[in-house]
Parts: C-alpha cells; sequence; structure tokens
C-alpha cells in the first residue's frame, strides 16, 4: 500500500466508516475500495493522494470532520435539527410489508420517481451476482424500489460509484447510513455538483454496520453455507420480520430479530461506529427509523404491522413529506419530541455518551474525527461524570486491543 498521510490516519485509527466517497470525489482516482481481512469495505491507497486531494478529503470524509453548517427547524441536542416530527407508514400495504419498519422511505422514494420529481434514486440494494453483498442501485421504477427495499445490516459502499452521477445532466435522490450522507453533504460545501445532482438527501437511524464476518456467523447458525445461498434478507415481510436464508436448492432457513441482530450481528460492528456522533441521520432532509412501541422500558420485538419514526430536518423534507402524504403515499400523525426517547433509547445513550467515547478515541489512536455543531458537550451534560468517564476508558481500552 502506498503511504499518504490523512487518509492513512483516518485509516490506521479505524475512523473510516466505508463510504466510498474517496474513491468517486478525489480526482486523481488515488484509491478503491475493497472488502478488508475483517469484513468491511476500506479503501486501498493504489497512488499517493495529491495536495488536492487531500485538501478536498480533509472537507468531506466523516472520518476527518463530522460539521453542521447550518441547520433548520429548531436544534435538538439528542435528536439534532427537527422541523416535524411523525410516525407512519407507506399506504400501499406490499411496500409497507417488504419494507423494513413502515416502509416509509420506500413510499417516499416511490413517490419522488413516479411524480417525476426526480429522473433517478441512488440507493444500496443486494448485489445481482452475490446475494451476501450490497451494492449500490440506481433505481427508476417501483420493481428497482421494491427490490431495495428492507435493512441490509453488513457493510455497504454507496458513495464509491457516484463518479459518473456527478459528472452527467440527471437529478436525483441519495438513500444512505447516516455517515453516507454527512460525507456527501460535506462534499457539496466544496463540489457544486453535488447540489445540483441530488436534490434530497433521505436517511435512516443506524446503530452501526456490521462486519460481512456477522452474516458468515448468522449463516453458522442456520447450518447454511455461504455457498449454498440463493437469497438472502434480514428483515421485512412483517415488523421486524426474519432473517430469511433460501439455498439454491430452495431450502428456507429463518431467524427472528431478537437472535440476528441482538445477539449476532450487533457483536461484529465497526469501531467507527461505537464512536459515531451521528446515529439519527442529522444531515438529511428525512430520516426513518423503527418506531418501536415499549416493554417495560425496552423496545418489544415482537412481529406487528409495520410502523416508522419521521424526523423531518429541512424545508425540503417538509415539502417532501406533505407532496407524498396529499398524493396517498404516505399515511401518518404527529408526535412529540418526548415521545421519541421511548422509542429509541439505544441512539438517545449513543448521542449522551458520544463526546467521551470520541475523546477515547482521539486518545487511543491521536485521531479522531473532528465533530462541529452537533450539540456534544450539551448532550453529554444530561449523563453523570461516572457514566462519561467510564465511556472514555471503555472507549480507549477497546480502540488498543483493535489494532
Ligand atoms: C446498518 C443498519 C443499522 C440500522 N440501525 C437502526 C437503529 O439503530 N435504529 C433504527 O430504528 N433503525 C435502524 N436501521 C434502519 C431501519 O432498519 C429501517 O431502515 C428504518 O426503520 C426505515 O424503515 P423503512 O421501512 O422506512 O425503510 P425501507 O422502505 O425498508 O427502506 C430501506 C432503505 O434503506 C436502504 N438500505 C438498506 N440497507 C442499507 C445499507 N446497508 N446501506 C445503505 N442503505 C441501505 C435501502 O436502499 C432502502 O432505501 C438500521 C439500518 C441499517 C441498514
Amino acid at each position: 500500500m502506498v503511504k499518504s498521510g490523512l487518509l492513512e490516519s483516518v485509516l490506521e485509527s479505524n475512523s473510516c466508516t466505508g463510504c466510498g466517497l474517496c474513491e468517486s470525489a478525489l480526482d486523481s482516482n488515488p484509491v478503491r475500495m475493497q472488502m478488508s481481512g475483517n469484513g468491511f469495505l476500506r479503501p486501498v491507497i493504489i497512488k499517493p493522494l495529491t495536495r488536492d486531494d487531500e485538501d478536498k478529503l480533509a472537507s468531506f470524509c466523516p472520518g476527518v470532520v463530522v460539521s453542521h453548517q447550518k441547520t433548520e427547524g429548531q436544534f435538538h441536542p439528542i435528536w439534532g435539527p427537527l422541523v416535524e416530527t411523525r410516525v407512519g407508514h407507506s399506504c400501499d400495504e406490499e411496500i409497507r410489508r417488504v419494507g423494513s419498519s413502515g416502509g416509509v422511505l420506500s413510499g417516499l422514494l416511490l413517490h419522488l420517481l413516479e411524480s417525476g420529481s426526480v429522473d433517478f434514486v441512488a440507493q444500496i440494494a443486494v448485489s445481482i451476482p452475490d446475494p451476501l453483498a450490497n451494492e449500490l442501485q440506481i433505481s427508476r421504477t417501483r420493481a428497482d424500489v421494491l427490490r431495495a427495499a428492507g435493512s441490509r445490516y453488513a457493510p455497504s459502499a454507496p458513495l464509491k460509484d457516484i463518479r459518473s452521477i456527478l459528472d452527467g445532466e440527471e437529478t436525483g435522490a441519495f438513500v444512505g447510513k447516516p455517515c453516507d450522507v454527512v460525507a456527501l453533504r460535506q462534499l457539496a460545501r466544496v463540489d457544486e455538483r453535488v447540489g445540483k445532482r441530488f436534490r434530497y438527501f433521505i436517511s435512516f437511524m443506524c446503530a452501526g454496520v456490521p462486519s460481512q464476518n456477522g452474516t458468515y456467523e448468522v449463516l453458522k447458525q442456520l447450518d447454511m453455507t455461504k455457498d449454498e445461498v440463493g437469497s438472502f434478507r434480514y428483515r421485512g415481510n412483517g415488523w421486524p420480520g426474519n432473517v430469511r436464508a433460501v439455498s439454491k436448492s430452495g431450502d428456507v432457513r429463518e431467524m427472528d430479530y431478537s437472535k440476528s441482530w441482538g445477539t449476532i450481528l450487533n457483536r461484529f460492528l465497526q469501531f467507527r461506529c461505537k464512536i459515531c456522533p451521528d446515529g439519527t441521520g442529522e444531515f438529511a432532509d428525512i430520516v426513518c427509523a423503527d418506531a418501536w412501541y415499549g416493554k417495560d422500558g425496552y423496545p418489544d420485538f415482537s412481529d406487528r404491522d409495520g410502523r416508522s419514526l419521521i424526523l423531518i430536518r429541512t424545508d425540503v423534507g417538509r415539502q417532501l413529506m406533505e407532496r407524498a402524504t396529499q398524493a396517498g403515499a404516505l399515511c401518518s400523525d404527529a408526535i412529540s419530541v418526548g415521545e421519541i426517547e421511548s422509542m429509541q433509547p439505544y441512539q438517545s445513550e449513543r448521542k449522551r455518551f458520544a463526546l467521551a467515547r470520541l475523546i477515547g478515541a482521539q486518545l487511543a489512536f491521536g485521531h479522531a474525527p473532528r465533530v462541529r455543531r452537533l450539540g456534544l458537550v450539551k448532550a453529554s451534560q444530561s449523563s453523570n461524570m461516572f457514566s462519561l468517564l467510564k465511556n472514555c476508558v471503555g472507549t480507549y481500552r477497546r480502540a488498543k486491543n483493535e489494532n
């Protein structure tokens, strides 16, 4: 591997999110994304970055910086910029069923395409040749959007293949993990093509990306080898729905969400996700999440009709939501900000501890993403000193064990 200062620091400190934007946005083409030995998508440096590449990388890479410039609506220290808060689902029963929670994201995307508001949607879907891999899909039809619906709890680098979109003439919507949206929004500040090509930025709350090895472990427990897999879904067909692996010969194996996410996949999260300051998609126009019903103070994962939490963060998002509702695509009700906490207690905890964890990572590696204007100090103040210290030291130790 060729040496490069900033990108090497990002990689060595495990600050890389694996978004892939360095492959498409750096002008001299110095990197290629590849699956690493431990099952994460990472840039491999094939020639030294130029000075211009380094400057550009410093402005957008979420392993270097995560910074709001201006935000709209009320800024909540835990939940970020909020214009409106709602719960709802797609009014189309098929979309609601195949979607991860209520199919709101897919409902919004289909509305954008069918109303002619965009030419395309850039989103992650299962790879055509490999049923266990994710790849960027440029969706233009209902069938495309349905094919991409549902969460895929494995590495995805949706921004690695957007060079041709940036160089093209069409306008579209982008869907990605919060860190993907951070990267693209930050690039928009230095590359005007981003704002011209992408009109809508859509995201979902994210607790972290599990390594590809997490999926292999799920398969192992289902007693199926990766070569036998014909198709594989992590969720959907109900809320939250089961993992469903179908072998090439037609054998079906399933595992419920509590077991797949709760006992396997969440043990394989990448380090960067453990120090993430933005699990709730603060840079998107609209963010969806599971609007879990609570049971004894914890989310209850028993199967129900899908329901999404919807955070509208910008005026662009508010107008889109209004148009999609008027067109009959989405059904939703307003909720108070106070109700979000019981649906997403884990995300609340992550934001409260993000600053302490980032400090732990900085102390261990000498590099961590610089975070600006996300309200981390205020969010930390709602925790006690002992818990903050415990998180800082815990992250420091984990970081030292990573390398
Ligand atoms: C890695 C990961 C972690 C998550 N963590 C949480 C969490 O902590 N709390 C929570 O409430 N929700 C989490 N979700 C999101 C949640 O599962 C639903 O996506 C969300 O509730 C929206 O549901 P929906 O029915 O509206 O979306 P759908 O209509 O099902 O649409 C899902 C969209 O997500 C995109 N997508 C799926 N997988 C990926 C991926 N790996 N990378 C990029 N884009 C992808 C698809 O292209 C599609 O556009 C996570 C999702 C992922 C992929």
